[in-house]
C-alpha cells in the first residue's frame, strides 16, 4: 500500500439491488413501483423548456416544498427536501448524529445506516429485533447519540404503531429520533402527527416508492423549524444546488395529483394482499407486511436456491447472505400480471425441488 493511502477515507460501500440493463426481466428486487409516475408529472418532463437549464435551480425547491406543505398541512419551513431520501437521511446523520454516545437502530434494518455511520465516523449499536421481527421499544430507553428506525421496517415490512414511536420519543428528549417512512403510504399511520409535540423528531419520506419516481430522486423530511434549519445549514455547507429544475417541477405536479396517487397505491395494496394468500398457499411464511414488499421464507426450500432459480427464469427478487435473514427473500409487489408470473415460476421451482 502506498503511504498516501493511509490518509484515504476508506469505506465499505452500500450494495444497491441489481439494476439489469435488459427490459424483459421481471424486476421485483428494489421496491420500485410498477406503475408509471403521474401523467401530470410526465407532462412537465415532456414540456420542459431546456433553456431553463442555463440557470442554477432554485436552491430552496420552493414549488416542490410548497406542494408538499399544502398536501401534508405542514408549514414550508418545516420541510426539507433532498435528492432521494438517501440524501435526506445521510444529511440528517451528518447533522444530528454528532455525539460520543452511540446511535442506535435495529439489527435487521435498512443496510445503508451502518454505512453512513462508518463514512461519517459515527459510533453505533444495533438492537436485536424480536424473533417475530418486531421492535422492543424498551431497547430504545437508554442513553444514545440518536435513534433511527424505519416504519414499516425494511426489509421485514413490519409496521409498528405511532404509540410505540411516541413511547420512544418520550424517553428520548436528549437526542434526535429519525423515523424513516419510505414505505408508510402502503397502509401505515405516519408519525408526522407528532412533529408539533416533539422538537427532536424527524420524519423522512420518499417519492421513490408510492409515487413511482425512484429515477427522479426526491426525498423529504418533516420536523420542527429548528431541526429543518440545522439540516439546511449543513446542506448549504456542502452543495446548495442539489435538486435539478425538472425534478422540482415534476415532483410538485406529482404531489398535486392525489387521485392518481391513491389509485396506484391502492392497487399495490390490493395485489400485496392477494400475493400474501398465494405465497401462503405455496408454503411460504412471512411477517405481515404493510409495505410494497413481502419478506418471505419457505418451509422447505432454501431462499438462496429459490433466488437463483428465479433469476434463471429472469425474475429478480432480493436476497441477503446475512445473519438472521439468509433464508428470506424480499419480494417487491409488482403488477398483478408480474406477480402471477412469479407464482407460476415459484410453483415450477417448488415442484422440481420436491422431485429431486
Ligand atoms: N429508506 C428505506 C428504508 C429504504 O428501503 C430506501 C430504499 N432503498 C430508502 C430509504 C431510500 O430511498 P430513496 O433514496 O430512493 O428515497
Amino acid at each position: 500500500m502506498n503511504l498516501w493511502e493511509n490518509n484515504v477515507r476508506r469505506v465499505v460501500p452500500y450494495t444497491p439491488g441489481e439494476q439489469p440493463k435488459c427490459s424483459y426481466i421481471i424486476k421485483l428486487n428494489t421496491n420500485e413501483n410498477p406503475f408509471p409516475p403521474s401523467p401530470k408529472a410526465a407532462q412537465i418532463v415532456k414540456e420542459f423548456d431546456s433553456d431553463k437549464l442555463r440557470l442554477y435551480p432554485d436552491t430552496d425547491s420552493t414549488v416542490l416544498v410548497d406542494a408538499l406543505a399544502e398536501r401534508y398541512g405542514v408549514d414550508s419551513d418545516r420541510i426539507f427536501v433532498g435528492v432521494g431520501s438517501d440524501d435526506v437521511l445521510s444529511m440528517a446523520f451528518l447533522t444530528f448524529f454528532n455525539s460520543d454516545k452511540p446511535v442506535i437502530f435495529p439489527d435487521i434494518t435498512y443496510s445503508f445506516y451502518d454505512v453512513w455511520c462508518d463514512v461519517y465516523r459515527i459510533k453505533y449499536e444495533t438492537k436485536a429485533l424480536k424473533d417475530d421481527f418486531t421492535i422492543d421499544a424498551n431497547d430504545y430507553f437508554c442513553e444514545n447519540g440518536g435513534i433511527v428506525i424505519p416504519n414499516p421496517n425494511a426489509p421485514t415490512g413490519v409496521l409498528q404503531s405511532v404509540d410505540m414511536f411516541e413511547s420512544i420519543l418520550k424517553a428520548n428528549t436528549n437526542s434526535v429520533v429519525i423515523v424513516d417512512e419510505a414505505y408508510i403510504d402502503f397502509g401505515g399511520e405516519s408519525c408526522v402527527k407528532l412533529i408539533d409535540k416533539y422538537e427532536n423528531l424527524l420524519v423522512v419520506q420518499t417519492f421513490s416508492k408510492s409515487r413511482s419516481m425512484a429515477g427522479a430522486r426526491i426525498g423529504y423530511a418533516f420536523g420542527s423549524k429548528k431541526l429543518i434549519k440545522y439540516l439546511n445549514d449543513v446542506k448549504f455547507s456542502i452543495n446548495s444546488y442539489t435538486m435539478n429544475w425538472v425534478t422540482q417541477l415534476a415532483g410538485a405536479e406529482s404531489v398535486k395529483d392525489e387521485e392518481y396517487f391513491q389509485k396506484t397505491k391502492n392497487e399495490i395494496v390490493r395485489v400485496r394482499e392477494y400475493s400474501k394468500e398465494k405465497l401462503a398457499e405455496l408454503g411460504f411464511e412471512f411477517p405481515d407486511s404493510m409495505s410494497n414488499f413481502i419478506f418471505a421464507t419457505h418451509k422447505t426450500v432454501p431462499a438462496k436456491t429459490i433466488f437463483e432459480k428465479l433469476k434463471e427464469k429472469s425474475i429478480f427478487v432480493r436476497y441477503w447472505n446475512k445473519d438472521r435473514i439468509n433464508n428470506h427473500l424480499r419480494i417487491t409487489i409488482g403488477t398483478q400480471e408480474q406477480m402471477d408470473k412469479l407464482f407460476e415460476a415459484l410453483c415450477e421451482i417448488l415442484s422440481e425441488n420436491e422431485r429431486s
